[in-house]
């Protein structure tokens, strides 16, 4: 087996009862420290036969809403709150969200791209693969908490993958409904290999990211979202006691269920400059018109770039940042799922 080669250990016993808080302790050698280690913080929280939920935040740095959520609950949650176990790593990639960067700067590798990483690896491949040979084969649901980071602004949303088996997308998508979050998203992925999310949904797992807001920020709004989202998957998952607080019960809209099925639902800049979006979040757009235009600063007369929308839908995501490189992502549409009723609507 290869677990056995990795050089990270832990002293957590995960079969043992009781709440544990402790670290992977990944060697890190490096000039000033010759013996050193990250040491990257795990918390588990068992308590007899259940379910186990894999909480991650930080699988990139410069996305707050997931560490901070999932700190607070790590420090609130007793092994009597739980039937199965809670497994809570706010900080997937330590350093990264030491730096405050969405990747690594000891490899500057992004850790949702090296899925299912290398014992013997780069130190982000080191870690993804103590997760994905160690601790994923002890998890029934993983829900990783994301963000925009600096280069996105993102509606708030949940998310998961079109899958081809049926019982896995139903499941997944119960879990997904019952995040409550304002917006649940059904997707095609066109990041290409290495993701988490892959790795969790080839074992039959159920796997949903989180994408909570982002330009950098940490919003009251979002972290509300991610806070109650967690917790409600504990519910449904009955790993905790309790019901779903639903949205209708908090005074607010019920989720609206959309899709990106398509490479066009992503707009893309194709020339650097300053981007105007000419919508906001939320906003309903047409395909055709344009969505936005790229100022050149340098060339004040000339006419502004207009990028044009492929797809009509709704604004779920935009530029965070106003300045543009050639192939950043300036805006993402998403599509209402069809039918509303996402029960009747599974796809074969
Ligand atoms: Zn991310």
């Amino acid at each position: 087996m290869t677990i056995n080669r990795s050089p990270v250990s832990t002293d957590l016993d995960f079969e043992k009862d009781g709440k544990q808080v402790s670290y992977l302790r990944v060697p890190h050698s490096r000039d000033t420290s010759a013996w050193g280690a990250l040491l990257i913080p795990i918390t588990v929280i068992k308590n007899g036969r259940g379910p186990t939920v894999l909480l991650l935040g930080g699988n990139h740095g410069g996305e707050y809403e997931g560490p901070v959520c999932l700190m607070k609950l790590a420090r609130e949650l007793q092994a009597g709150d739980v039937q199965g176990r809670v497994i809570i790593m706010p900080a997937l990639n330590l350093p990264a969200v030491v730096a405050g960067r969405r990747m690594s700067p000891i490899d500057n590798r992004d850790m949702n791209r090296v899925f299912p990483g290398r014992w013997n690896g780069t130190i982000t491949e080191v870690i993804a693969h103590y997760v994905h040979d160690v601790i994923l084969p002890l998890c029934d649901v993983v829900l990783d908490i994301h963000s925009g980071g600096y280069s996105l602004d993102l509606a708030p949303y949940i998310s998961m993958h079109y899958l081809a088996d049926k019982g896995q997308m139903e499941r997944t998508m119960a879990a997904l409904a019952a995040f409550q979050a304002p917006l649940a998203l059904i997707m095609e992925e066109f990041s290409g290999e290495g993701l988490l999310d892959y790795a969790v949904e080839r074992a039959g797992k159920v796997f949903l990211c989180a994408e909570i807001g982002g330009a950098g920020r940490l919003s009251p709004q979002a972290l509300k979202i991610s806070e109650t989202g967690a917790r409600n998957l504990l519910k449904h998952f009955q790993v905790t006691e309790g019901e779903v607080l639903t949205r209708q019960a908090q005074g607010l809209p019920d989720t609206q269920f959309m899709e990106i099925p398509h490479p066009e639902n992503y707009h893309t800049a194709t020339i650097g400059g300053i981007y105007e979006s000419f919508f906001d979040l939320g906003d309903l757009i047409t395909a055709g018109q344009p969505l936005g235009q790229i100022h050149f600063v340098e060339q004040p007369l000339w006419q502004p770039q207009p990028v044009m929308a492929q797809r009509s839908g709704t604004l779920i995501g935009t530029r965070g940042p106003g300045q543009v490189e050639i192939g950043d992502c300036v805006a993402v549409v998403a599509q209402s799922w069809p039918g509303g009723d996402w029960r009747s609507e599974v796809r074969d």
